[in-house]
């Protein structure tokens, strides 16, 4: 299948969740089995040659992405969740948004110092979430080979954000203009 079809399966929801927002919705992409057969494939083949100790993916629809991938490629997966979420003692990372701020937190433990992560979503915009993420990895010793994404919207920046601060990202679909 290609890059197109793949495109042509996720499903754009204009205004959410506010005015002048295109929402990108993988949800319609993951509903189509060879659609999402496609999509994992194509993020293994990316991540398979960094031979990854880890995939680490981000709340909400990072997990559905990166526990796929991590299983195509044998690996564990960790998630990184919001505030309050994890059920274990955790560490965590405060970070700025547009309004206010957030946090993200993170296991202790499930990712020792010196292992080799992948992170994922399942789109980037700002950047800022995946930013937080890796610097709450390597906070943790660890080396964050790449941050691995479905989407990406480059008018927002964000891979260029995350590349400035050292961290690789790649990502299968761009959406220009957005
Ligand atoms: P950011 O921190 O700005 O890169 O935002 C990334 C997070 O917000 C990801 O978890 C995305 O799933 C979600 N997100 C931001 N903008 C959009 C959009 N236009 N469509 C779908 N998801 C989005």
């Amino acid at each position: 299948m290609s890059i197109d079809s793949l495109t042509g399966l996720i499903r754009t929801i204009p205004d959410f969740p506010k005015p002048g927002i295109q929402f990108r919705d993988v949800t319609t992409l993951l509903a189509d089995g060879a659609g999402f057969a496609e999509l994992v494939e194509r993020l293994a083949s990316v991540a398979r040659p960094l031979d990854p100790d880890l995939i680490v993916g981000i709340e909400a629809r990072g997990f559905i992405l990166g526990a796929a991938l991590a299983a195509a490629l044998g690996k564990g997966f960790v998630p990184v969740r919001k505030a309050g979420k994890l059920p274990g003692r955790t560490v965590g990372i405060d970070y700025v948004l547009e309004y206010g701020t957030d946090r993200l937190e993170l296991h202790e433990g499930q990712v020792p110092p010196d292992t080799r992560v992948i992170l994922v979503d399942d789109l980037i915009a700002t950047g800022g979430t995946a930013l937080a993420a890796a610097q709450l990895l390597r906070e943790q010793g660890a080396s964050v080979l790449m941050a691995l994404f479905a989407v990406d919207l480059p008018d927002l920046g964000g891979k260029a954000l995350l590349e400035a601060d050292g961290v690789a990202a790649q990502a299968l679909i761009a959406f220009e203009g957005d």
